[in-house]
């Protein structure tokens, strides 16, 4: 029989001896096998180390997100493919999309992010700091590609998402991975990273393929590599507790079972449209995915005198799910990932049972279309009800992996926090209400317990992008039970797999690392203005020095009419006792514009296509008439824009087809004594030379 291949050492590798048997979910038929048998697992990790992070870490941030962004359009020409096998799983049509598209929607998410970061391997972190009276010697945090290998030990419910969305992660911070998917859904994994091989755009080494049991690889793990484990808590604790990882101190992100929860809040009745929108929620949470989502609404808590009325219209909704064969257009819920999953949510319900009771659905039959009940791993949604929530412990405890959920009451809003916090920490926790000071009071008082806090009503319902879904750019993570640990989050998540050095030194010595100006570093002074140099001739630190300008009262008068800003301050006839100016001050965006015309150069067409605006602006320093105001004014910042690409001449937009980027300058305002009276950082648009 067929096995799966693993992907190490830049081979397609297969296991020895007949592995481990993997079945069709919905039929109970053989699909493959898998095997890592014979493979040797300190190798993986060295030649992840030593081809893929080499490669990897020299890229610039820009040039990895462009690598993500063309993997991204790849897969998704592919995707077709990936949906055949995905009903394999037992996954539904749209349980794939959120597996297989939410996964490729993580690559085009972090291909983006690439904005945020210079167009260099390395980026620096927070603010600049100084240290010194004199300016001379101050710090920076840098974060630097760690020279490891990113692990990643996943669950069997999101074979493509759950390694899409860490893989997109580490890639744009410059380190490679090894995917461990679990062993009962990695043949879809496989067929992904088949493609993924088979695109060449990647790098050697930037991600190889374990199909089946794990080995011994942790224990060739050291301090640069980063693993991240999504699972059962048992098997995260016993990985967590491995001697390489605590003697290496290896970072260890794991996301376990998690109770999440969702609040009906009080100021919710039946006829709220609140409701509807409540019951429609609590359904996807049960019914997507089989209820095989690590973020899937386990507790349900609603006010004491509306638990009768929820639970008769959570039945009714769940009664209206069609379940069987996914590939059956009219199939809303497909079966669980194994006959294995299916036995192990009956004996969960078993136990959640010891303190509650069905008030929908059945433990023991499931009605099917186009599926054989007892083969397939189907079970019937089941919607539980527990009357005491504080004393019913198990209900908070138990993690049933299926489409189980249960309904409890509570009195006020303090016993919903309570109960939700009883969970012990989870991934995500959602309130519908239409009251804000009851959602500030939810998120503030239970924050401290979960990941992530939607809070839902009409106003956001329909683009709501749900409760259950994690998203590239908010952190995904959870406290105590959930893991405590944190995946995603936009840049937060970038820096999971770069190390944090501290740097200190002179402002010149931090500008020639970051790559970014700092006050008073040494600027080098040219005779070309900076205004006539293409981007690629442009350096971090080309500095002018203006000319002075004196202003005058009747400038002010004349700014305070042209723009109509008569503030008190700008005029001669007020009295200023008890203000905090001495006499008439020039307007802050007086002196930034007679800035913009000391240092302005092009008055004849240039590199610099246009002003693009101001990142931040600061007055200082009042400026009287009288005053003479001169400008230092430096090349910060370079940022590569890429080409829109337009398809439809229609959507061309003039200049479309420039090549160009953006260049932050900081503009220092002085006064005749050398004082600082206002700083800025502007941006304009400059165009390359080639
Ligand atoms: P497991 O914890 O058993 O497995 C998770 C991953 O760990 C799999 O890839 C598994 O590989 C691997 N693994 C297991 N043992 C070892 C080991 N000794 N060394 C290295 N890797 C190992 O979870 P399951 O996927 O089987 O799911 C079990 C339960 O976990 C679910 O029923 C559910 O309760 C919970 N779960 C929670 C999730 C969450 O995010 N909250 C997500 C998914 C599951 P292999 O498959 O080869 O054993």
């Amino acid at each position: 029989m067929k096995k799966l291949e693993n992907y190490i050492t830049g081979k397609w590798i297969t296991g020895d001896g007949n592995g481990q048997e993997l079945y069709d979910a919905v039929t109970g038929e053989t699909v493959t096998r898998a095997t890592t048998k014979g493979l040797d697992f300190a190798s993986i990790l060295k030649y992840g180390r030593e081809v893929g992070n080499t490669f990897l870490r020299k890229f610039t941030f820009h040039e990895r997100g462009r690598m993500l962004k063309a993997l991204a359009m790849y897969l998704m020409e592919k995707k077709e493919k990936f949906y055949a096998v995905s009903y394999h799983t037992g996954a539904t049509k749209a349980d794939s999309w959120i597996d297989i598209e939410g996964g490729i929607g993580n690559l085009f998410a972090n291909a983006s992010l690439r904005r945020k970061f210079p167009d260099l391997p390395y980026c620096t972190d927070g603010d600049p700091i100084g240290l010194s009276k004199g300016g001379n010697f101050m710090a920076h945090h840098l974060l630097v590609p760690k020279e490891g290998v990113a692990v990643h030990i996943n669950a069997y419910n999101f074979p493509v998402w759950g390694m899409l969305e860490k893989c997109a992660v580490n890639w744009l911070a410059g380190i490679p991975a090894v995917v461990k998917p679990a062993s009962i859904t990695s043949y879809l994994t496989e067929a992904v990273v088949k493609e993924i091989i088979a695109s060449g755009i990647l790098p050697d080494g930037a991600l190889q393929l374990i199909c089946g049991s794990a080995g011994d690889l942790l224990n060739h793990v050291t301090s640069q590599d980063v693993v991240t484990f999504t699972g059962s808590k048992s098997t995260g604790l016993l990985l967590k507790s491995n001697k390489a990882i605590l003697g290496e101190s290896v970072p260890f992100n794991m996301e376990a079972d998690s109770l999440n929860s969702i609040v009906l809040g009080n100021d919710v009745t039946p006829s709220s449209p609140e409701w509807e929108i409540f019951i429609k929620e609590v359904r996807k949470e049960i019914t997507v995915k089989a209820g095989q989502k690590c973020t899937a609404v386990r507790r349900i808590f609603v006010p004491e005198h509306l638990l009768e009325d929820a639970t008769i219209a959570l039945g009714k909704a769940l009664a209206q799910t069609t379940i069987g064969n996914p590939l059956n257009d009219k199939v809303r819920m497909g079966s669980l990932a194994s006959l294995t999953q299916r036995d192990e949510v009956r004996q969960n319900i078993q136990k959640l049972l010891a303190s509650s009771e069905i008030v929908y659905g059945s433990l023991d039959s499931v009605e099917v279309i186009d599926a054989d009940a007892k083969k397939g791993a189907f079970v019937s949604p089941i919607l539980l009800r527990s009357d005491d929530g504080f004393k019913n412990e198990v209900v908070h405890e138990v993690e049933c992996f299926g489409p189980v959920s249960t309904i409890m009451p509570y009195k006020d809003l303090n016993e919903a926090i309570a109960l939700s916090k009883k969970g012990k920490g989870s991934l995500c926790c959602s309130i519908i209400t239409a009251d804000n000071k009851m959602a500030t009071d939810f998120v503030v008082g239970a924050g401290t317990h979960h990941g992530r806090i939607l809070v839902l009503n009409q106003e956001c319902a329909k683009e709501s992008t749900g409760h259950g879904s994690p998203l590239p750019m908010l952190v995904h993570g959870g406290p105590g039970r959930a893991g405590g640990g944190e995946e995603m989050g936009g840049v937060r998540g970038v820096k999971h797999y770069m190390q944090r050095v501290a740097v200190q030194g002179s402002p010149t010595t931090i500008t020639a690392i970051t790559q970014s100006y700092q006050p008073n570093a040494k600027g080098i002074q040219s005779h070309v203005h900076p205004f006539k140099k293409y981007f690629e001739e442009l350096n971090i630190g080309d500095q002018i020095i203006t000319q002075k300008r004196k202003i005058t009262s009747e400038d002010i008068d004349a700014f305070a009419e042209l723009s109509g800003d008569h503030f008190y301050a700008h005029k001669t006839d007020t009295n200023f006792e008890g203000t905090m100016f001495e006499q008439q001050v020039a307007h802050g965006y007086f002196v930034m514009s007679l800035s913009a015309g000391l240092f302005v150069d092009g008055s004849e067409l240039g590199p610099v296509l246009l002003n693009y605006g101001i990142d931040e602006l600061r007055f200082t320093k009042p400026v009287y008439a009288g005053a003479e105001i001169y400008i230092r004014f430096t090349c910060k910042e370079k940022l590569p824009q890429d080409k829109r690409i337009v398809e439809k001449q229609e959507d061309f937009k003039r200049g479309d087809d420039l090549d160009k980027g953006i260049v932050k300058w900081l503009v220092e305002m002085l006064d005749e004594s050398g004082e600082h009276v206002g700083i800025a950082t502007i941006l304009t648009m400059v165009k390359r030379k080639k």
